[in-house]
């Protein structure tokens, strides 16, 4: 027993250090990635449920590692943070995707997530009107999509930000609506232009009463607020059914394809003559 009980601790350990090793090379190779063009915008279509059209694009981050192959942000983004280099990889990315949008149908949006930490520089706003500029690109096809978890701490300097990027024309989204702790609260601390209601409410509409109940509750609380709101997660007919009987939304989800890159959205939009 001894015996078994010392092996199982050199066990650990290793797994301990082959972790450890694992989160070093993924540190390095963010770092050495950003400017080497690793990261890269794909781009998730959203959808006017009423005319089936696509009304934008909502940006989506990926990682083409040379050993990992693609990566998704939900492992690369908590690292971008912790390391602090989530800034520079996201203006790389917003520039990149600017620079693509500004070919499309200007009648299309761009989407983009940013992160809780990016709200507290002071100058966030002028860093994003800067690549506005930089690519001619009109900053009302511009929405930034930001969490509840970015309203936290110091709210004082989110306002700021959020006034500025307004004043400007930029639109700003709740992410994940519903989620949250407080999501009612939030809807009085930043004039938002739109919610987006959370995948995990979305996705369970057609099988489960009580989220059928909640997106409708949401929805008639978007009409009452004249918040337009977009349903994310829709994976099915039968869920876009429902959500179409309940107003005029906005959707985005697999039933209409997965994100993409930009060479797949510029074919999809060449073909529908809005490019
Ligand atoms: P999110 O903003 O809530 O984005 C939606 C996520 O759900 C995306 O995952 C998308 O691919 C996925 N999704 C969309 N439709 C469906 C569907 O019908 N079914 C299912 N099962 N999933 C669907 P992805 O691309 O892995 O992104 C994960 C999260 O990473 C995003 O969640 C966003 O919070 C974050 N993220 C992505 N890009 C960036 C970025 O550039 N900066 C920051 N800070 N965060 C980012
Ligand atoms: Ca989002
Ligand atoms: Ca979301
Ligand atoms: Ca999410």
């Amino acid at each position: 027993a001894k015996k078994q009980g010392k092996n199982r601790y050199f066990w650990f350990e290793e797994a301990m250090e082959s972790e450890l090793r694992f989160r070093s090379e993924l540190e390095t190779g963010i770092r050495r990635g950003i400017p080497r063009g690793e990261f890269v915008p794909f781009y998730e279509q959203q959808i006017d449920l009423d005319t089936g059209e696509i009304a934008g694009f909502e940006m989506l981050a990926r990682w083409q590692s040379p050993t990992l192959g693609l990566v998704g942000p939900d492992v690369f983004i908590p690292v971008a943070e912790d390391i602090g280099v989530i800034a520079e990889l996201s203006e790389n990315l917003i520039d990149q995707a600017l620079a693509h949008a500004r070919d499309w149908d200007p009648a299309l949006s761009l989407s983009v997530n940013i992160s809780p930490i990016q709200l507290r520089d002071p100058w966030f706003a002028q860093k994003i009107l800067k690549l506005l500029v930089k690519h001619n690109f009109p900053p009302n096809r511009l929405d930034i999509e930001i969490t509840e978890s970015c309203l936290h701490d110091n709210i004082g300097v989110v306002r700021s930000i959020i006034t500025s990027l307004k004043n400007q024309g930029v639109t700003i989204s709740l992410d994940d609506f519903g989620t949250g702790f407080s999501s009612l609260a939030q809807l009085r601390t930043l004039p938002f232009d739109r919610l987006k209601i959370d995948r995990s409410f979305v996705s369970e509409l057609a099988t489960e009463e009580h989220s059928d109940k909640l997106v409708r509750a949401i929805v008639s609380l978007g009409d009452g607020l004249d918040l337009p709101i977009t349903a994310e997660g829709i994976e099915d007919t039968a869920i876009l059914d429902k959500l179409r009987s309940m107003g005029r939304l906005k959707g985005q989800g697999y039933f209409y394809g997965r994100p993409e890159s930009i060479a797949e959205v510029r074919a999809r939009l060449s073909a529908a003559g809005k490019l």
